[in-house]
């Protein structure tokens, strides 16, 4: 046999994998599960994008290499998008990036700026990629607690000087899974001053950009002034366009850290289909009353889930934006012991909080990822466990 290479041994364990293999087990027992688990889009692909792929397809300049950092129409309409809908300019040249899914630049983005032994920031609770990209550059994490006391912003105060010091790369992720917070521009301006105090680079992860309830836009990052002096934006077609399965996202920002960012691209993928390069064109160019119906779709469930959780007197926030709802587990459990009760007596599932990070560990987070009907039976099963 092999041995893996000590890389390798540095990424984390799948966490979720044990939860995952006990809903595949009741679920071969017949079992009715609701599985609000996982962050996997329900909602189609919208109609002209799939067609625009399958025209596409047909042609075969497409079927050769596509060039090697991604169609120049593909940033150009990168840069369109970002024009309109956050009136920043992005130079489609310098400062764009395409990507196969955000999670690539994600976590390649530390082996562009990482040597072994630095350090980053990165959010607790979190999305576990950053950590794999930390883990695979021979990195050192710093966690920086998301607290529901504030906002779930990190406390920037908190951190010591000799960390800050240190530090390359901070990442960030708003609206943020899994809390579901959300940021303000004020925020981001002093994220901006002290990345240029301390000469770190930041990572926005605006995957779930689109998403923002009550009328609320989320706020890019790259409408901060400064924000490409110290920092790059990562996005991804994954969640505004029900694309997660076609693998397209792009980065803007920094021209020196999107040079980066091309280079080990080129080197691992030489860019995604063409075929679909035009398609996800047409989605950031097209008709985007899809987006809005995305949108009002996930904040009417929103709305029965939250209000169906209240009816049986769990006392849960609502979110703001993204598809989670990041609810407080009851006095008396821990996280993977309230998951594990919902999963087999309710059969509902939802991810413990701890699998984000120590400060996920008081929370469960739930997708709503399936239709009113069944987030309020979801609820109704957990009402008739009589914990609340
Ligand atoms: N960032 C966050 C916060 C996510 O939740 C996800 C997907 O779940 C991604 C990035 C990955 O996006 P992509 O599908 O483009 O790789």
């Amino acid at each position: 046999y092999f041995p893996v290479s000590d890389t390798l041994k540095r990424l984390p364990e799948q966490f979720f994998a044990n939860l995952v293999n006990k809903v595949q087990k009741l679920s071969s027992e017949g079992h009715d599960i609701i599985n609000l688990g996982q962050g996997n889009p329900d909602l189609p692909t919208p109609d002209h994008i799939v067609e625009e792929l399958k025209t596409a397809a047909d042609n075969p300049a497409y079927h050769k290499y596509s060039p090697f950092t991604g169609h120049p129409f593909l940033k150009e309409a990168v840069a369109t998008f970002y024009k309109r809908e956050y009136d920043v300019d992005i130079d489609p040249e310098t400062e764009v990036a395409i990507l196969f899914g955000a999670k690539t630049g994600l976590v390649e983005i530390s082996q562009c700026l990482l040597n072994q032994g630095d350090t980053a920031l990165l959010p607790d609770p979190g999305y576990p990629d950053y950590m794999s990209g930390i883990a695979m550059a021979n990195a050192n994490p710093v966690f920086m607690p998301l607290l529901e006391e504030n906002g779930f912003l990190p406390d920037y105060n908190e951190l010591n000087n000799a960390d800050l010091d240190a530090a390359k790369l901070l990442f960030l992720n708003y609206p943020n899974n899994p809390t579901a917070g959300t940021a303000t521009k004020q925020f981001f301006d002093e994220t901006i001053e002290l990345a240029k105090q301390h000469n770190i680079c930041v990572v926005h992860d605006f995957a779930y950009g689109a998403i923002g309830f009550d009328g609320q836009k989320p706020q890019s990052f790259m409408q901060s002034a400064g924000a490409k002096d110290i920092g790059v934006e990562m996005y991804t077609l994954s969640k505004t366009y029900n694309m997660a399965g076609w693998r397209v996202g792009f980065a803007v920002g920094n021209p020196s850290v999107i040079k980066s960012l091309n280079l080990i691209q080129d080197h691992l993928y030489v860019s995604l289909f063409g075929a679909v390069q035009q398609a996800a064109q047409e989605a950031l160019l097209g008709d985007q009353t899809v987006v809005e119906e995305l949108v009002a779709t996930y904040e009417k469930r929103r709305d029965v889930f939250v209000e169906k959780l209240r009816e049986i007197g769990w006392e849960v926030p609502a979110p703001k934006g993204t598809f989670f709802a990041w609810l407080p587990v009851p006095e008396g459990f821990t996280s993977e012991q309230f998951a594990d009760l919902l999963l087999e007596k309710a059969h509902v599932v939802v991810a413990p909080g701890n699998g984000f990070g120590e400060s996920g560990e008081g929370f469960v987070r739930a997708g709503l990822l399936a239709s009113e009907k069944r987030l309020a039976e979801a609820a109704a099963r957990i009402g008739k466990l009589g914990i609340f």
